[in-house]
């Protein structure tokens, strides 16, 4: 069995993809200097340092746009994606998710049937206020969801609201708003049924 000595670590390891990942050049030799483990150490190492860092949103967005000028990386973005998305849903089950499609339509008429972000008018879509991703996240919740625009909510992303909003009135009114939501809350009984109503609906 061929063996390749990594050129980080000096280990010797048998040159397969268990250990090694390798293109091969025109002739066939392996052009990878660095075992697998060199490189995940790597680059752990990498972005423990870089998350630290201020450029890190704008050293996420350039290689995010590099990536996206190749197939392969392409794919693996996509993959990234639905890896995000199938978190979030987990997260999203283990929270409180008790809203019902009589708030949705009492949300959408308070705002007018526009963005509560932009003002626009649309076809709303529902927005966590305080992201999913986010550990003070309230859940699937009336106090926590606000109609918006599909354009404000893939840019909010998992932004902070009053930050990514960078207006502290509309984020006010917003919030107040919000709040009201809270003290419209059904009783506990109805909330565990609700929550298993929204478990069965997928929400
Ligand atoms: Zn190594
Ligand atoms: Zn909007």
């Amino acid at each position: 069995m061929q063996e390749k000595t990594c050129h980080r670590c000096n280990q010797t390891k048998p040159l397969t993809d268990e250990f090694f990942s390798f293109h091969k050049t025109k002739d066939g030799t392996p052009t990878c200097g660095w075992c697998r483990e060199c490189h995940r150490e790597y680059s752990r190492e990498y972005k423990t340092k870089m998350r630290k860092s201020p450029q890190w949103s704008d050293y996420l967005k350039a290689s995010k746009s590099r990536m996206r000028t190749t197939a392969r990386g392409r794919e693996y973005l996509n993959r990234c994606k639905r890896q995000e998305r199938k978190r979030r849903r987990c997260r999203l089950r283990k929270l409180p998710a008790t809203y019902t499609e009589r708030q949705w339509n009492a949300a959408i008429s308070h705002w007018q049937g526009r963005c509560a972000y932009c003002g626009k008018e649309c076809t709303p879509t529902q927005d966590h206020y305080i992201p999913i991703a986010s550990k003070e996240c309230p859940g699937h919740v009336a106090h926590n969801i606000v109609p918006a625009c599909i354009e404000c909510n893939v840019d909010k992303s998992n932004k902070p609201a009053r930050e990514w909003l960078g207006d502290d009135s509309k984020a006010d009114a917003i919030e107040q708003w919000l709040t009201q939501q809270k003290t419209d809350m059904v009783s506990e009984n109805q909330l565990t049924y609700l929550n298993t109503q929204n478990f069965l609906r997928g929400a």
